[in-house]
């Protein structure tokens, strides 16, 4: 087959390799992909939010399938673009990439299908946003409804904060049109996880989960970022609470997405707080998550292709998938400033000396080479340095010691990840 990937990220590095190793992809191609993706797939100079581009190359090349990475180019249609030219796609058409797309759209289904998330209310006025909040009290979560790339929520613990973020949104318009609805809700506690399933418009299936490190600092502290490492399997997400997430949540939003009349197919990826009287839904995205693509693929032992074909395909009934016991985990290099400003076109050595091998993976984010071939950074996140190991601990060394090979002085990344998991299971046992 070939197989058009769309995307730049570590998530996408991730998923060209799973494609790559493939007995089914003939040709794999890139839009636009980065340096490591380079060395699995053909990179094509196509942007992935470029719609018309993706699907004038994917016609224009006889492509059989085409897998999309990003949510942005799932929000604006490129899905139902791909179908309207007869190209198979995994990844949810517009209408239902609006779980993502709009949190007023997700909140208000949740509430249609009963599934447990936190109380809200949707405000297009500031004055009746402030007069919730004051009613409602802190701490109070506000949100803004449309795509604001991971940044668009604040967890206010004083009123004083919630309002000062409604202004932010509202007022200053600070994430543009994505803040001129909000969404103000409950604070939920308890301990987070990322749960995954494919879906092919009738049914689903559980495709792994994670828990991921958003903070940019040690012990988590200083600001959000798309997520600094992540985690497989989540300790807290043991078989029962699978079992409770695929009842309660996934399974009721895929019945849910068909009765309305946009079938959701794609991987359904479920944000969720695990309080103590369960699973409730924090926000739902339309896409893998990014670290914890890179986990879920090291440890997927099944050939991913059949399983991406059968959700495109509405066959994933009975589809059965086979994971390494292994657990992975994902340490992120980020340029130095990141998420501020950084500088851009630092050399990164040292890759070449690493093993190549199936448990060690350093999946590219923002890399290129420049004009001497060198390999540079190009982003804010850069490198996901990728291990399984026996536990956690193991594969958080292999991780660890890897990075120690990686000479790239303008970068840093956090010491800590998986500090939540390894003190959990150290107190279990
Ligand atoms: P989101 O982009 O909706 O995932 O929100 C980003 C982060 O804000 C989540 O990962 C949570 O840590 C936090 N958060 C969002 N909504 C809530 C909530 N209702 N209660 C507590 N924390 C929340």
């Amino acid at each position: 087959m070939k197989i058009l990937l769309v995307g730049s990220g570590g998530r996408e590095h991730a998923l060209a390799w799973a494609l790559s190793a493939s007995p089914l992809c003939d040709t794999l191609y890139c839009a636009p992909g980065n340096a490591g993706i380079a060395q699995l797939a053909e990179c094509v100079p196509v942007a992935a939010e470029d719609i018309e581009g993706v699907v004038r190359f994917a016609t224009d090349n006889a492509i059989d399938f085409v897998v999309v990475g990003p949510e942005a180019p799932l929000v604006a249609g490129l899905v139902d673009a791909l179908d309207a030219a007869g190209i198979k796609s995994f990844g949810p058409r517009r209408a239902a990439a609006a779980l993502e797309g709009s949190k007023g759209f997700m909140k208000d289904f949740c509430a249609r299908h009963n599934i447990p998330t936190a109380a809200y209310g949707r405000f297009t006025n500031i004055e009746q946003a402030k007069d919730f909040v004051h009613q409602q009290g802190a701490p109070i979560v506000v949100k803004a409804d449309g795509l604001a790339a991971g940044k668009g929520v604040v967890v206010a613990m004083t009123e004083w904060e919630a309002m000062d973020a409604i202004d932010m949104m509202m007022a200053d318009k600070a994430f543009g049109s994505a803040g001129a609805e909000l969404v103000i809700e409950e604070f939920m506690q308890g301990e987070e996880a990322s749960f995954f399933a494919l879906a092919d418009g009738e049914t689903a299936i559980p495709f792994g989960n994670a828990q991921d490190h958003k903070r940019v600092g040690d012990g988590d502290t200083g600001p959000n970022t798309g997520g600094m490492g992540a985690y497989s399997p989540a300790p807290i997400v043991d078989k029962a609470m699978a079992a409770r997430i695929m009842a309660e949540i996934i399974l009721p939003t895929v019945a849910g997405m068909k009765a309305e009349g946009y079938p959701f197919t794609g991987v359904l990826y479920a944000g969720l707080m695990i309080t103590e009287t369960g699973p409730r839904l924090i926000e739902y995205n339309v896409r893998f998550g990014d670290p914890e693509c890179q986990v879920l693929m090291m440890r997927l032992k099944s050939d991913i292709l059949p399983a991406l074909l059968a959700t495109a395909d509405r066959q994933l009934g009975h589809f059965d998938l086979r994971w390494h016991d292994e657990p992975a985990m994902c340490v992120v290099m980020a340029s130095n400033g990141y998420p501020g400003s950084y500088k851009k076109g630092t050399e990164i050595r040292g890759l070449e000396a690493l093993p190549d091998a199936n448990d060690l993976v350093v999946f590219h984010a923002g890399t290129a080479r420049d004009e001497a071939y060198r390999l540079v950074a190009t982003g804010g996140r850069v490198l996901g340095v990728t291990a399984l190991g026996k536990d956690l601990a193991v594969a958080q060394k292999n991780a660890y010691d890897a990075i120690a090979r990686i000479d790239w002085p303008e970068g840093f990344y956090r010491r800590d990840i998986g500090w939540r998991a390894l003190a959990a299971l150290k107190n279990s046992n």
